[in-house]
């Protein structure tokens, strides 16, 4: 199969005779007599595109390193079918771009900072860069940012240049040659050299920017986040309104972010902890209030109030028999206290009679159960307090 790809790159159409096909049941995998489809590698995604009218939906690589085309599942196609190959080629020239900037940071990395690179992947969202490194430091990060969109405004020439393992092998390379015979070498002048058979951008300045999105430990390496040309673009624009709409709202500048963000929840801490002391001490009046002679009560309180807080109260008396319910997005959560004189009842007895009446469900231990009633009806649950008063009371 002759590789038009590592001819021209930019080839973006061919005319092409088909030389194979194999229908898999789940696709139809073709092969051709020549290609401008690269096929899924070292990280970097198989083509996409179409053979004639037919999508071609991914290309990947033979044992023999030919591109098979996969198409949809039973194909028209037959050998001998001369057909034009065309590439989607805003997906190959956006991987062909975030490729060469993977060769152009690996570089950097290594050069500036003797870091090595042990794995690579390409997404359709961002690229990243596992290293050999347990720790790298947001500086050494910085640094590399600042050095790649250096190396793409000086607009280095990526080249090629075929040479003999030997030959190769006496260049020194950051990463050892992994093919036999005859070697490849990808050479980001002035920046980085490499052996690689993948498809890059001609100049690095067809990468455009190149974006950091942090980075994180795995596995005991530093992987790397980066994003590259329109999608770095887009990332810094989106981010920078993020920011300048979080400053207006903060009334402070970018770098005052953080602590501003910290300052505001350990305020929320703060109210939320008086406000539970309130409904606590809320919660407590409001008993002592309804309690009657017999330490009977039954409180309806308001959609949202926590239970708990009618549940903390319960130890301050002595003798208490008290239902609460509380309305809850169409249901009813209920709550009940059995103490002193009333603990002796038995609230699994009353499971059956009593929450049946409002359809509830849940449980606990003495000397508070509660739940959820699968109910909102007024006159239910005005019947659920009164068979709970005259069984208690009884
Ligand atoms: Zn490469």
């Amino acid at each position: 199969m002759e590789k038009l790809y590592y001819q021209d790159t930019y080839l973006k159409t061919a005319e092409v005779v088909v030389t194979a096909v194999r229908h898999t049941g789940k696709a139809t995998e073709v092969q051709t007599d020549r290609t401008i489809f690269y096929p899924e590698s070292g990280g970097q995604p198989g083509d996409r595109g179409f053979l004639g009218s037919y999508s071609v939906l991914d290309t990947r690589k033979a044992d023999d390193g030919d591109s098979v085309l996969i198409l949809e599942k039973d194909c028209p196609v037959s050998v001998g079918d001369s057909l034009v190959l065309s590439l989607d080629w805003g997906h190959r020239y956006r991987f062909m771009a975030m490729h060469a900037a993977q060769h152009m940071l690996s570089g950097l990395l290594f050069t500036n900072h003797q870091i090595g690179t042990v794995a690579v992947h390409q997404g359709e969202e961002y690229l990243t860069i596992e290293t050999d490194k347990a720790e790298i430091s947001q500086e050494t990060v910085d640094a590399l940012v600042r050095a790649a969109n250096q190396a793409i405004s000086e607009a280095h020439p990526i080249i090629y240049h075929e040479m003999s393992h030997k030959d190769a092998e006496a260049l020194g390379l950051r990463r050892s040659i992994k093919v036999e015979g005859d070697v490849r070498i990808v050479e980001i002048v002035g920046v980085d050299r490499i052996a690689c058979g993948g498809v890059h951008v001609a100049n690095t300045s067809e990468i455009r920017l190149i974006y950091s999105l942090g980075h994180e430990q795995i596995r005991g390496h530093v992987r790397l986040y980066f994003r590259c040309g329109e999608q770095a673009i887009e990332s810094a624009i989106q981010n920078e309104k993020v920011i300048q709409g979080l400053n207006r709202r903060l009334s402070c500048k970018a770098d005052e972010l953080e602590g501003q963000v910290e300052a505001l929840q350990n305020a929320l801490t703060e109210a939320r902890n008086a406000r539970t002391q309130a409904y606590k001490a809320l919660a407590l009046a409001e008993i002592k209030d309804a309690v009657d002679s017999y330490g009977f009560c039954s409180i309806v309180c308001e959609e949202g109030t926590d239970l708990l807080c009618y549940a903390n109260a319960v130890p301050t008396f002595q003798d208490l028999a008290m239902v609460v319910l509380c309305p809850d997005k169409g249901r009813t959560k209920w709550l009940i206290a059995l103490k002193g004189r009333y603990e002796s009842i038995d609230f699994n007895g009353l499971r059956k009679t009593l929450l049946s009446i409002i359809n509830a469900k849940g449980g606990g231990r003495s000397p508070v159960f509660q739940g959820v009633a699968d109910c909102n009806d007024k006159q239910a649950l005005q019947g659920f307090i009164e068979e709970f008063r005259n069984t208690v009371l009884k």
